[in-house]
C-alpha cells in the first residue's frame, strides 16, 4: 500500500471526530512551511522513521522526522482536504547522496493522524481539547545525534521549531 493509502484509511477510522464532513488527504512536496494559502491552517509533526540510501543500501532510523499537514474545510460544501509533505533525509556516507523518503511504522502514521485529528478539531472546529498525546514508537535502531546537514527539515529550519512528539502549533 501507498503511504498516501495508509493515510487515507486511517483518516476515515477517524472520521466521525470530524463532524461528519468528507475530508480528504493526498501527498504534496509542494506545501511550504509557514506559508500556508489562505484560509489553511498549518500543523507540523515529528515522528520516527527509517530510511534506506538508494545508493550504497545502508538503512538508518530517525526519531526526528518532520510532517507537514496544510488543511483547509469548505464549510458550503461540508468537504476538507488535507495536504502532507514528509521531510527527507540522506545518507552520510555517500558524497552523492540523495534525499530519501522516510517509512513510516504504520502505528506511527496512525499518531500522527490522531494528532493531526486533534488539531483539526481545535482549528476548524473550534473544540477546546487540550494537550495531551500518544507518543511515536520507536522499533529500530537510532544511531548518533540528529544531524542537520542530511536533514530537509533542518535545512528549511522547520526541524528546530519542534520538539520530537511534542503538540506543535505553529499557526
Ligand atoms: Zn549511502
Ligand atoms: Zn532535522
Amino acid at each position: 500500500r501507498s503511504l498516501q493509502e495508509v493515510f487515507i484509511i486511517l483518516l476515515y477510522t477517524k472520521i466521525s471526530e470530524l463532524h461528519d464532513d468528507t475530508w480528504n488527504i493526498e501527498i504534496d512536496e509542494t506545501i511550504v512551511e509557514h506559508r500556508p494559502a489562505r484560509d489553511w491552517h498549518q500543523y507540523i509533526s515529528g515522528s520516527f522513521a527509517q530510511f534506506r540510501c538508494s545508493l550504497c543500501r545502508k538503512g538508518w532510523g530517525s526519531k526526528r522526522v518532520q510532517v507537514l499537514f496544510n488543511f483547509h474545510l469548505d464549510t458550503a460544501r461540508n468537504q476538507g482536504t488535507i495536504k502532507v509533505r514528509r521531510f527527507k533525509q540522506k545518507c552520510r556516507r555517500c558524497t552523492e547522496a540523495q534525499w530519501e523518503d522516510p517509512n513510516f511504522p504504520v502505528e506511527n502514521i496512525d499518531v500522527l493522524i490522531e494528532r493531526l485529528v486533534r488539531n483539526i478539531r481545535m482549528k476548524c472546529y473550534r473544540e477546546d481539547l487540550g494537550q495531551t498525546n500518544r507518543s511515536s514508537v520507536f522499533n529500530g535502531r537510532v544511531n548518533g545525534p540528529h544531524e542537520s546537514a542530511h536533514c530537509e527539515a533542518c535545512h528549511k529550519g522547520v526541524c528546530s521549531q519542534t520538539r520530537e512528539d511534542a503538540f506543535t502549533n505553529v499557526c
